[in-house]
């Protein structure tokens, strides 16, 4: 498909170039063949006056040039300018092959995103599906199907269908942060509060596995979109909280940094190991799929979002992790508009 569309390009820029360059010699043809009709005409006339003015040529005869010589001239202005069309349509075919690669390489890159983007989310959604499809498909052929084990399915049932939806919610939020032009309300927001928003939305998870969460935030500002910057916070103490064991601490800290603030995430929770550091932004990654996936639930998307709020926000993530001693995340954002 690529291929096919960049021939059609070169083809279109192809037409476009020769185009233009047919239309100069048809006008450079024109001008010269004028040129030497009127250089013709005018040595005609001068040589006639001169050998009439030294008696050589009585006022009745006339001096013909040579038509075979004009023809000559425009014989050659056209040869070369087929040939200069020739050299204009190879060096054009190659230039514009190349620049209609460069043209298509962003769009290649994109619908290629979107693809791999695609197949993993189905990828995601088949394996869950088939098995809830198996076990309702299995339930209904038994014969000694109670309603009491009818009850027991429809319990889990909902369960995989809250799960299903905390993906297609994450996914969403992806795609809403991936748009390269999609529009984002920014604002000098006071960060302290966009940090209590953040712990209030998950205090509750905070409080059943009886985690402190520490404030350690003075006034700064920040610009950014409140929404967004909630997201940002809520996914890295949603992580910090899930990773940690209970009766643990959590810390948020944040301080100014010429322009920016600076704002650090750690627990004391289980870390990520050194091999997983490098993917952990990767979408859809978990460290330990087994230990992931079975006691957290979660698909390995938050991250990926939290590093497209920071890349909305032109700033920089990064990750301090060890073994069973804790984590920390440091965000860097902008305290003033930046354009
Ligand atoms: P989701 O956020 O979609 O519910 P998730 O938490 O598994 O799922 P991410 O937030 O993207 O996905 O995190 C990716 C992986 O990085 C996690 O699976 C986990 O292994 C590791 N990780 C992230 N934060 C921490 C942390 N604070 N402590 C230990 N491991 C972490
Ligand atoms: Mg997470």
């Amino acid at each position: 498909m690529f291929n096919k569309a960049r021939l059609k390009l070169t083809a279109w820029y192809l037409l476009i170039i020769m185009f233009i360059s047919t239309a100069f010699s048809i006008v450079i043809f024109g001008i010269i063949t004028h040129e030497v009709n009127r250089f013709a005409g005018r040595q005609q006339v001068r040589i006639e006056q001169d050998l009439q003015e030294r008696g050589f040529l009585s006022p009745q005869f006339r001096i013909v040039i040579n038509p075979s010589l004009v023809n000559e001239v425009r014989q050659r202005t056209i040869t070369f300018l087929v040939v200069i069309n020739g050299v204009i349509f190879v060096f054009a075919g190659g230039l514009g092959y190349f620049l209609a690669g460069e043209t298509l390489q962003p769009i290649k890159e994109i619908v290629d995103e979107q693809n791999r983007f695609i197949s993993d989310a189905s990828h995601e959604f088949r394996t869950p599906l088939t098995s809830l499809k198996t076990t309702m498909e299995v339930s209904l052929r038994d014969k000694n199907f109670t309603i009491k084990d009818a009850r027991s399915l429809i319990t889990d049932s909902i369960g995989e269908v809250n799960k299903l939806q905390l993906l297609s919610d994450g996914l969403l939020q992806l795609t809403q942060y991936q748009k390269p032009n999609g529009h984002m309300n920014m604002e000098i927001l006071p960060f302290l509060t966009v940090v209590r928003e953040a712990i209030r939305k998950v205090e509750p998870m905070a409080k059943q596995k009886k985690i402190i969460i520490n404030l350690q935030v003075e006034e700064e500002k920040v610009f950014g979109n409140k929404y967004g910057l909630v997201d940002l916070l809520v996914i890295l103490l949603d992580n910090a909280i899930k990773y940690s064991a209970p009766s643990s601490a959590v810390t948020v800290r944040s301080h100014k940094n010429d322009g920016s603030v600076i704002v650090t995430i750690s627990d004391q929770g289980i870390g990520i190991a050194e091999k997983d550091l490098p993917h952990i932004f990767d979408r859809f990654y978990r460290a330990d799929t087994a230990r992931s996936r079975s006691k957290s639930g979660g698909y390995g998307l938050g991250l990926s979002i939290a590093n497209k709020i920071v890349d909305w926000h032109h700033g920089m993530i990064n990750v301090e992790s060890q073994l069973k001693k804790g984590t920390t995340f440091t965000i860097k954002l902008s305290s003033r508009p930046f354009c």
